[in-house]
This record gives C-alpha cells, structure tokens and sequence, in this order.
C-alpha cells in the first residue's frame, strides 16, 4: 500500500517529481474524503456520471482538487465531463474534440492525448504512426490546451517497453506531460520519465 505522506516526500526530492493521480473509482466518498485527509488532491476516475455524482459535493468541500478523466468518453457526456473533470486524459479522434470545442466553457480544462501503444485492437486510443498529426491539429487547428499523452500498455507485455515509446513522443512533440504506470508498474514508469501516475488499488485496496 501507498501512504500518501511518505510517497510525497519520496518522490517530491527527484527533479523530475511524477505526480500521484488517486484512482478512486468504485469507492465511496467516505473513502476518498480519508485519502484527501492525508494531503492528497489529485484523483481519477473512469466513468463520468460516477464522477459527477461524488465530486460535485466533495469539490465543494475540499479546495484545490484536480480530477482527472482516465475512461473513455463518449460524446453526449463531453458537456458534463467538461463541468466535472479538470484533465481530460481520454482525447483519441476528430469528432470528440469538435464535440469538446462546442461545449468549451471558461474552466481551463487541460487535455491529454490517449495512444493505444500496444496497438491493440480492443484499446482505445492513436496509433503512434497517428500521433503527431493529431496532437498537432488539436492544438494549432482546434486551439485545445493538449498538454500531455497517456497510455495503459498491454497487460502481458514488458511494461518498459512502451513506457519508453510514449515518454519519446512526449519528448518529440514538446509536450509537458506522460501519464502511465499503474498500481504494479508505477515504478517503472518513472524510470521511464512518467510525468503522472494513474495509482488505484495500491492506495484504495482491491476493488470488490
Ligand atoms: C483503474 C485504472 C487505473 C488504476 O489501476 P490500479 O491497478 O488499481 O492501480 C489506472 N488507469 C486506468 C485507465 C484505470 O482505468
């Protein structure tokens, strides 16, 4: 398990200082009202009207959150993740972000970019051969504050790997941020140069 405070000190001494997203999907407020008393202020969630129905109420309680969304997003749910959510990590195709220009509102919501690294048919997510075009078009054709990449690798594969390839797009496209690394490989990731990572179950426990 991750305590919060000594994860902090940890990691807040390395320059390149990752940030801990809390993954509290599934679990009550209660539990992530204790987690916030720990000093932990940023969270993610998968699902955006499971979000909505816990964060309205503990944004309003607590100061300074930032909640992140790591599931996909479909388009008739761009208007209330746009009010809920300050990252949106989930952006993979045209329509979504034409949906998201439409329905922008004056929160500075920040967007990451999905790459599906292991190019798996199942996943969401860019081809990394698709990547640059993408990125580029959101932020000079669509004027969207893209500022960072995120992937979830194959579960069977070795996780380095791609860490790897998505910290190197990162780099080749000057973006600000890498989010990867989960609750049995956040190691690695940022070993890999992962900027944020996406930790549940090692801070939650198990989900039921
Ligand atoms: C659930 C989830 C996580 C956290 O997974 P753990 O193994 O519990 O740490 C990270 N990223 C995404 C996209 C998730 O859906």
């Amino acid at each position: 398990m991750i305590q919060i405070k000594r994860y902090n000190k940890e990691f807040s001494a390395t320059s390149q200082n990752p940030k801990l997203i809390a993954v509290s999907k599934t679990f009550s407020e209660d539990k992530i009202q204790l987690v916030i008393d720990q000093g932990q202020h940023i969270f993610g969630e998968n699902k955006v009207q499971e979000a909505t129905q816990k964060w309205i109420d503990l944004k309003k309680r607590n100061k300074k959150i930032e909640l992140h969304l790591i599931g996909p997003l479909q388009s008739n749910k761009v208007k209330e993740a746009l009010e809920v959510f300050d990252v949106i990590q989930t952006i993979d195709r045209e329509k979504i972000v034409k949906k998201i220009k439409d329905n922008l509102n004056d929160k500075e919501t920040n967007f990451f970019v999905q790459v599906n690294i292991g190019d798996e048919p199942q996943k969401n997510g860019l081809k990394v051969s698709e990547v640059d075009t993408f990125v580029k078009w959101c932020i000079n054709d669509m004027d969207l504050r893209v500022t960072g990449l995120m992937c979830i690798p194959p579960i069977d594969g070795e996780p380095s790997y791609y860490f790897n390839l998505l910290s190197n797009l990162k780099e080749k496209l000057k973006l600000q941020h890498a989010s990867m690394g989960m609750s049995n490989d956040f190691a690695k990731a940022i070993q890999f140069g992962a900027t944020y990572l996406r930790v549940g179950s090692a801070i939650f426990g198990n989900r039921s």
